[in-house]
């Protein structure tokens, strides 16, 4: 747990998962990288799901929803999901009470971040609680490209618009005192970051800009990625102010490192010291 201003911030793990690794680390060759990020015989590496609980005096924010449960047995097989749980179970197995949230904060809607926000009969997860996305997004996971398509499923978001549960945002935003969601377009057009900060003590939910570790190195940029310069400069940008700023990085697929601060390195960022959420 960290205390940030009024806020208390809890890493909530909701399972684990496997990509291909040539795919989450772009055009590094794998003999670079099979050391930090082993793959299996079918070339995945272990990926976590890691979702942030805010709590707030009046409000309670869980950003990202992990990839619930709507995946056949086949695909359970090829995306060799371990332990992944909805985010309610995920709350309960943490110590903590689903009832309690009152807003879900979407970064974006592929399935491994928003898959747990409705259940597979299509009703709501966190039934009393608004669903928050960027505007621009919803719209692209509405009509994809032909490139990411397979990576968003309606019934994971169409059932929150329907039942206008769905809050959308437009660009760069407070969206409470000391929360701030960040959109950048790399990755897909607006994911949002989220910034939790008393001015003090920063911390940013980094989502797929930097999905692991490993991605702090430039050239790591994954292959899902619409706009790999893009992602490179908006990396530039983002983890250059939590060098320059002491902001401490949270990572939500990183399977080992939950969360760090990092410096500015000879070419890229280093991890100064990890940090405990
Ligand atoms: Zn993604």
């Amino acid at each position: 747990m960290l205390q940030i201003g009024k806020y208390r911030v809890h890493s909530i793990p909701s399972g684990l998962f496997g990509l291909d690794g040539g795919a989450m680390l772009g055009i590094v060759p794998r003999p670079l990288w099979e050391r930090s990020n082993p793959p299996d015989e079918r070339n995945r590496i272990e990926l976590a799901m890691r979702l942030l609980l805010i709590e707030g005096p009046d409000r309670t924010w869980l950003v990202d929803t992990g990839i619930g449960d709507k995946f056949s047995d086949k695909l359970n097989g090829i995306y060799n999901l371990q332990g992944t749980m909805l985010p309610d179970v995920a709350l309960q197995a943490a110590g903590f009470d689903p009832a309690t949230i009152t807003d879900v904060l979407l970064t974006h809607l592929h399935f491994d971040h928003g898959g747990g926000s409705t259940r597979a009969d299509g009703n709501a997860v966190f039934p009393n609680a608004r669903y928050h996305v960027q505007r621009r997004q919803f719209e692209w996971a509405r009509e994809p490209s032909l490139k990411d398509g397979g990576s968003f499923r309606p019934d994971d978001f169409m059932p929150l618009y329907r039942e206008d549960r769905l809050e959308l945002i437009d660009g760069r935003a407070e969206i409470a005192d000391g929360i701030e969601v960040l959109p950048v377009d790399g990755h897909t057009p607006a994911m949002q970051l989220v910034k939790v900060s008393d001015g003090a003590q920063s911390l940013l939910y980094t989502a797929d800009l930097v999905p692991t570790t490993s991605h702090l190195r430039t050239p790591y940029v994954m292959a899902y990625d619409n706009e790999p310069l893009k992602t490179v400069e908006e990396k530039l940008t983002w983890v250059g102010r939590a060098a320059d700023e002491e902001w401490i990085l949270f990572f939500e697929h990183d399977p080992k490192t939950t969360a760090c601060r990092v410096h500015r390195g000879d070419r890229d960022f280093a991890i100064t010291e990890e940090i405990s959420v």
